[in-house]
């Protein structure tokens, strides 16, 4: 066992109530923490309130050493957290160690980043100019899927404007973002930033407090609904990261052998606990039974173990009500479709299922139109293009999508007509700090990364001077 903390104002400090934490590829508890109760919730509110009339005044240039030394960190112990990261989330080592490298990416992307004034007007009348202030206290929340990754996609754009920040990891997954305490509180001044964790039972104390400014979220659609309606009473700027259920659209011009292997890696990823996972897959009939073929042969050979076991591929879902809802969807496939490949969860212990390929399926049930956020793909049969792109944006999600074909032009309007935050041409799930990401109808309010990202971290303050003097 080894030891965790969380950061309130500075201190490395123990939580109030115990938490166990189990390893989903054994099923045992392999640490017990603890986590934070209302006070100790309170207390980093409070803390990161008062902190932040001096951070916001602490130059620009001294908040991106501070996050560039944090990247230098995480980075010098890429291997101590990716070993974390596997145990706690499951993940293979090889994305766990990929994991890290993308959270030091997202952090020296914000720590390069500007906020520059604009001017509107300059002559002899008037000069407008805005500003890009900071918001106040920001709350990042994240979800079980990347905790270290989407905790330091927030953390960095938030201290980088100029505000104070509360970090929040799920229950089943706290241990990497605590671990980032450490790192934290060697760093930045106290209150900057603080890091609590909870048993996935305190999160609304953030989104109803007068004093947050800014919850940004990162999971479920109905819990994002709850925040988004608890945030209301005090006018909360958010920024809403939530479900999907990923359209991918295959044109009958490709090769299916040629394009399995880049289909079978976006759907099942983390095995497919991914929000911008390729979920539901429409392939025109002329190729249907080929694809379904090489995508079954793909699932047939994946190596589904401990994500620590070397030449493992794919690790196990993440935590046991998440295993018990995905099984709920493979009932839902065999009900409805058939099962061409996988189907079958593994004996214990530990949460393993097979990637699972479900063909003779189609719209109108819960495997396709819902997200199981789980290994499971279900494979839809299509005559005309028309149909298809019907069929995909007849969702209440809206996150991300993709065509595939080898004509890159046809891709193109297919592509455009497709009603999703980031629509892909012959990929899916390929993302950067570099490239602005949000989802379109119920899968996000908001944008994230990039300067679009920055710019949801700061309050518009706009100076219109007159030249003119009395
Ligand atoms: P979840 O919504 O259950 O929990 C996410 C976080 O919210 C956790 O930290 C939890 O403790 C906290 N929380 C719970 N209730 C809260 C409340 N009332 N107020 C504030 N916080 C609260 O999500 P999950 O099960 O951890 O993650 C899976 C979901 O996340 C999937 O739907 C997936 O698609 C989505 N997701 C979306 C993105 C994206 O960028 N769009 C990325 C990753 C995951």
């Amino acid at each position: 066992m080894q030891s965790f903390s969380m950061l309130i104002n500075g201190d490395l400090v123990q939580g109030n109530r115990p938490l166990d934490i189990i390893n989903p590829a054994t099923e045992e508890v392999f640490q017990r923490i603890t986590c934070a109760d209302e006070s100790q919730f309170e207390q980093a509110i409070g803390a990161a309130k008062a902190a932040f009339p001096q951070w916001q005044t602490v130059d620009m240039q001294n908040r991106r050493d501070s996050l560039n030394k944090l990247a230098d960190a995480l980075e010098e112990q890429t291997n101590v957290f990716a070993e974390l990261l596997t145990q706690e989330q499951g993940k293979p080592l090889a994305e766990s160690i990929a994991e890290v490298g993308f959270s030091c990416a997202f952090i020296r992307y914000f720590a390069q980043s500007e906020l520059p004034i604009e001017t509107y007007q300059d002559d002899e009348t008037a000069k407008i100019e805005l500003h890009r202030k900071p918001l106040g206290v920001v709350a990042g929340v994240v979800p079980w899927n990347f905790p270290l990754m989407i905790g330091s996609f927030k953390l960095a754009p938030a201290v980088l404007a100029g505000n104070t920040f509360i970090l929040k990891p799920p229950a089943t997954t706290p241990l990497c973002v605590l671990k980032l305490s450490e790192i934290c509180q060697q760093i930045f001044p106290k209150g900057v930033v603080n890091i609590i964790t909870d048993n996935n039972d305190l999160g609304h104390i953030l989104s109803t407090h007068p004093d947050v400014a800014k919850v940004a979220f990162t999971g479920s659609t109905p819990v994002g609904k709850k925040i988004m309606s608890a945030a209301a009473t005090t006018l909360k700027r958010l920024t809403l990261e939530l479900g999907g259920n990923d359209a991918g659209i295959v044109l009958p011009d490709v090769d299916p052998k040629k394009i399995a292997p880049a289909i079978f890696a976006t759907a099942f990823m983390n095995c497919g606990q991914v929000c911008i996972a390729l979920k539901r897959l429409y392939v025109h009939e002329d190729i249907y039974d080929d694809l379904v073929h090489e995508l079954s042969e793909l699932a047939n050979n994946a190596i589904v173990g401990n994500g620590l076991h070397e030449g493992v591929t794919f690790g196990p879902i993440q935590n046991k009500a998440q295993f018990i809802k995905v099984q709920e969807y493979l009932a839902d496939a065999k009900e409805n479709g058939v099962i061409s490949a996988g189907g079958e969860v593994l004996d214990g212990p530990g949460f393993f299922m097979r990637p699972t390929i479900v063909r003779d399926v189609t719209d109108g049930c819960k495997v396709v139109d819902e997200e199981p956020f789980g290994p499971i793909l279900p494979v839809i049969k299509y005559k005309t293009i028309d149909e298809a792109v019907e069929r995909a944006n007849n969702s209440v999600f809206g996150l991300g999508g993709s065509v595939w074909s080898n004509d890159l032009d046809k891709a193109y309007d297919v592509a455009k007509r497709l009603e999703c935050g980031t629509t892909w041409i012959n990929q899916h799930l390929a993302f950067g700090p570099t490239v602005p990401f949000g989802g379109a109808k119920e899968s996000g309010i908001g944008v994230e990364f990039a300067q679009e990202g920055l710019l949801e971290y700061t309050q518009v303050h706009v100076i219109n001077m007159a030249k003119q003097t009395f």
